[in-house]
């Protein structure tokens, strides 16, 4: 008989986007002459940098020609790649990772997902609320999440982040083993200082946990005390993973790429008590279960760090986190509560009194004709709140602005 994981029955249904989708279908076939503007999912909308485009066709070129031509490249990324990161994203802001410490994936989703393979089921989790859903699942598909009541795992420790603790989330008074962090913070734009996330780091390394650290929305950051990485603190490399992408900083969403740094000297423990490397179990894993990501993709991402490549990408930073702007301004000067939209390409709204997370995303639907993303979507702490984010056109998010004003 085939017996199934049934871990993966335990899934919560997962209806945010869907049920979103559904009740915009629906107000759209009521209302066909709405013009209806989406600010709800967070995808990119504005075109590769040229530099990028640049580098693909040079590198499909090169697959076009035998003596340039590659087939199978190495599990953890090309060479050129690992090197360029290294010294960009990593020895450029005088932090130490080495290019051996680096593995190319197809984009962080993948690892943070698959990050779980070489850590043991019976670890205990702790997860800040609302958060990215992928963290969650991913563990529930791993048998580490236990069972699901009112939205809560019983063997997740939640720490929550809401308006009243300023989004900082407090840190357990208990041991746990694993502990995800994301910084800047996919849904609420929000960020951690230098001090802050150096008490996690101190937490963690007082206690024996991991932190998984997804530093996705990095290159959004613009004040000076928010740390672009998790290394920057003494002491992380022995007690941290880091999870970055191309998606939301060059556009690569639909391109795919990424990478996760496992510094040589963290550690984890068997049940016998030996300390074990997790850079080469990684190593292993990625060996096994993935065959690299695509030569011309490597090739498209190393050119963002050309200098024409870092311009093309800023500027398009730039232009997000000017709609970020511009929309934090229009909200807040209409007496909403905005958080995020600082360091971050989202925004993160208290609904008015008297409005749950779904109550107000109708509103803005039906009254405005905007979509945006119920934060109870997120977790439990995310009731009360609603999602919007800046990776739309200039002209939809100024619109929309002007909407709400009228
Ligand atoms: N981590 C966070 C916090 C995200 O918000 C996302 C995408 O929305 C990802 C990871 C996944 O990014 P990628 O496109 O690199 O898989």
């Amino acid at each position: 008989m085939i017996q199934v994981n049934e871990n993966f029955l335990q899934l919560q249904r997962n209806y945010l986007f869907a049920e979103v989708a559904q009740r915009v279908a629906t107000f759209g076939e009521q209302h066909p002459e709405a013009k209806i503007i989406r600010l709800g999912i967070g995808d990119v909308t504005r075109p590769l940098p040229p530099a990028v485009i640049e580098a693909l066709h040079a590198a499909a070129d090169e697959m076009g020609r035998a003596e340039t031509f590659r087939g199978y490249g190495p599990e953890q990324g090309y060479a050129f790649l690992r090197e360029a990161i290294a010294a960009h994203d990593y020895r450029a802001r005088g932090i130490d990772v080495g290019a051996d410490e680096i593995f190319v994936n197809d984009g962080a989703k993948s690892d943070t997902g698959n990050f779980g393979d070489i850590l043991g089921t019976q670890n205990s989790i702790c997860l800040t609320d609302p958060i990215y859903p992928v963290y969650v699942d991913s563990n529930v598909m791993a048998g580490r999440a236990g069972t699901c009541r009112d939205g809560l795992w019983s063997r997740i420790v939640y720490a929550p982040c809401t308006a009243e603790n300023d989004f900082v989330p407090e840190i357990p008074d208990k041991p746990v083993d694993l502990i995800y962090l994301c910084y800047p913070n996919n849904p609420t734009g929000t960020t951690l200082r230098r001090d802050e996330l150096a008490k996690w780091v101190e937490y963690a390394l007082q206690g024996g946990s991991l932190l998984l650290y997804d530093a996705a929305y990095e290159a959004y950051i613009t004040e000076e005390d928010v740390p672009h990485s998790i290394y920057e603190i003494e002491g992380a490399r022995e007690c941290a993973v880091e999870f970055r992408s191309y998606s939301k900083t060059a556009g690569f969403t639909g391109l795919r790429c990424g990478y996760t740094v496992v510094p040589r000297g963290l550690k984890a423990t068997t049940q016998s008590g030996e300390r074990v490397q997790l850079n080469p179990l990684w190593h292993r894993r990625q060996c096994t279960k993935f065959n690299g990501t695509a030569y011309v993709v490597q090739r498209a991402a190393e050119a963002i760090y050309s200098e024409a490549g870092k311009a093309q990408v800023r500027a398009n930073i730039d232009y997000y986190m000017e709609n970020a702007r511009i929309m934090r301004e229009a909200l807040t000067a209409g007496g909403l509560r905005v958080y995020g939209g600082v360091n971050a390409p989202y925004l993160w709204l208290k609904t008015p009194e008297g409005y749950g997370s779904w109550d107000f995303f109708d509103k803005l639907l039906h009254d405005h004709h905007i979509v945006s993303t119920p934060g109870v979507g997120f977790g439990p702490a995310g009731e009360g709140y609603i999602r919007l984010t800046a990776f739309g056109k200039r002209e939809d998010c100024e619109e929309a602005m002007r909407r709400l004003r009228a």
